[in-house]
């Protein structure tokens, strides 16, 4: 039997799977369930007679397994609004699946997509699988908002975002009419906080919270974003500023459970408060600036403790970490990565996260753009470039515009986020900061400090080729290996 279809009567265990299920379907002359019949259905390949992606669940007159059209059976996979075989859901392909529900969330009251949101409409229909798409176009508040959007009951504006409670997904929702070009660019995690601070001040007792508010508006606000001017606000500085409200607010609670006041604060107080709390610099800052407003008494802040100095990390140990890295499929590809420029090239977390694939070039080697020159990549290194390069283009949720990330992150446009980098190594005991300084520690043992000082130069790049000739993995890297007292 050539052409699938159910098969009726007795049960069958699944010939693909070996599993003792309900074996309905009847597909290459063998009993198939239902889920290894889905999974046939998800997973078009090039069919080797018409060279087009379809469902490959046929055979032809020479028992070659290609699509139904070449297998001369109606096309039963097929999409049945376009006739495509790829992205399959339900009855249709992901495509049309997806132009009938934004059809149907974006529609104004004549029935055509809402002006307002065509640009939205086209940027979605770009999805690299539109069937994610559909998904989340299903969440809450996202298909709701949207469809009141179209409806014109809410007005298509970042202040209608704004009515919504902060969560990540909305701000998933803001970044992606901001890609569409659907609402104007803004820094959304700035934004963000401004909307977090606002709440959280809200919610302190009156006094604390005139005070906090006007230390966050025109004292840390104007910072952040005298920084912030030419590079979005990142996810840690984010939690970071959030957590320093928290101890401003936590302090002004302190002194009125002592019993005291700003305006009655005195040395003996502070002390006594520095003395009983750690990680405070928030609070030091926060009461030298009321110092200048004449808010409170002319105190000192006491002095931040110096961290203990860190025990170096050793040679050994770094390049244990190296190969750990080439080897542990279990640590996802761009953590990898990112660990190994870390490892090899003490490059911090926040560079390597902004890189872009035009930062790197393949000839006959890899070369990565981290500092003025070009350094080409170890062997190990560049052959994980290459597959994680490989797996980008086969992954990458939306094709068109946007910064051509190489690690791109699950938000559009914005690459991977350095804690969740961080988070992936730490595990491992890689942490980032520490493994940097000891890199150049080491680095500077073997190269000129002003060599290494210039984003990691020539000398490397001599070493790192010098190695690729003698066809090592690392073990022949004098340049790169040396310890303190030479090798
Ligand atoms: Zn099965
Ligand atoms: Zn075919
Ligand atoms: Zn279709």
């Amino acid at each position: 039997m050539n052409r699938p279809g159910r098969t009726h009567g007795h049960q069958v265990g699944c010939d693909r799977c070996a599993r003792h299920v309900a074996a309905r379907y009847s597909i290459l002359e063998q009993h198939v369930c239902n889920a290894c019949y889905s999974r046939l259905r998800r997973h078009p390949g090039r069919c080797p007679e018409c060279d087009q992606v379809k469902v490959l669940a046929f055979y032809d007159s020479i028992r070659r397994i290609v699509c139904a059209t070449c297998a001369g059976v109606p096309p039963r996979f097929a999409c049945i609004t376009c006739g495509s075989e790829e992205q399959l859901t339900g009855s249709q392909c992901g495509t049309c699946r997806l132009t009938e529900r934004l059809r149907d969330v974006l529609a104004d009251e004549g029935g055509g997509i809402h002006p307002g949101l065509a640009t939205l409409y086209d940027h979605l229909l770009t999805a690299r699988d539109p069937r994610a798409v559909v998904r989340w176009l299903r969440k809450e508040p996202v298909g709701v908002t949207l469809r009141a959007m179209s409806a014109d009951e809410l007005p298509i504006s970042h202040s209608t975002l704004d009515a919504l409670p902060l969560s990540p997904r909305v701000r998933y929702l803001r970044r992606m009419l901001i890609s569409a070009g659907t609402l104007p660019a803004i820094d959304v995690l700035l934004h963000d906080l401004e909307r977090h601070a606002t709440a959280f001040i809200a919610d302190l007792p009156r006094e604390h919270g005139a005070v906090t508010a006007q230390y966050f508006h025109w004292e840390l606000l104007r910072k952040i974003r005298q920084r912030s001017a030419n590079r979005a606000m990142t996810p840690s500085s984010y939690s970071t500023r959030s957590t320093e409200l928290r101890k401003i607010a936590d302090f002004l609670a302190w002194l009125e459970t002592n019993g005291l006041s700003m305006a009655s604060l005195d040395q003996a107080s502070v002390d006594r408060f520095f003395a009983h709390h750690h990680s405070q610099a928030a609070v030091g800052t926060f009461l030298n600036w009321a110092i200048r407003q004449g808010l409170t008494n002319p105190v000192q802040i006491p002095g931040r403790k110096p961290a203990p100095p860190r025990p170096p990390v050793p040679d050994d140990i770094l390049w244990a970490k190296v190969d750990q890295l080439v080897d542990d499929e279990s640590i996802p590809l761009g953590s990898r990565l990112i660990g190994l420029l870390v490892l090899v090239f003490a490059q911090r977390i926040s560079d390597c996260v902004r890189l872009r694939r035009s930062d790197v070039t393949d000839d006959e080697t890899m070369r990565i753009a981290l500092g003025r020159t070009p350094l080409t990549l170890p062997i190990p290194i560049a052959a994980l470039l290459r597959h994680h390069l490989e797996e980008l283009s086969t992954r990458r949720p939306y094709l068109d515009g946007g910064p051509d990330w190489l690690f791109p992150g699950a938000t559009p446009h914005c690459h991977v986020s350095e804690a969740s980098v961080a988070l992936h190594l730490v595990p491992h005991k890689i942490h980032a900061r520490e493994i940097q300084q000891a890199r150049i520690d080491h680095l500077v043992q073997t190269v000129p400090a002003s060599v290494v000082a210039d984003m990691l130069g020539i000398n490397i790049n001599t070493a790192v080729r010098h190695a690729a000739r003698t066809n090592s993995r690392w073990g022949n890297y004098p340049e790169l290996r040396a310890s303190p007292t030479g090798e």
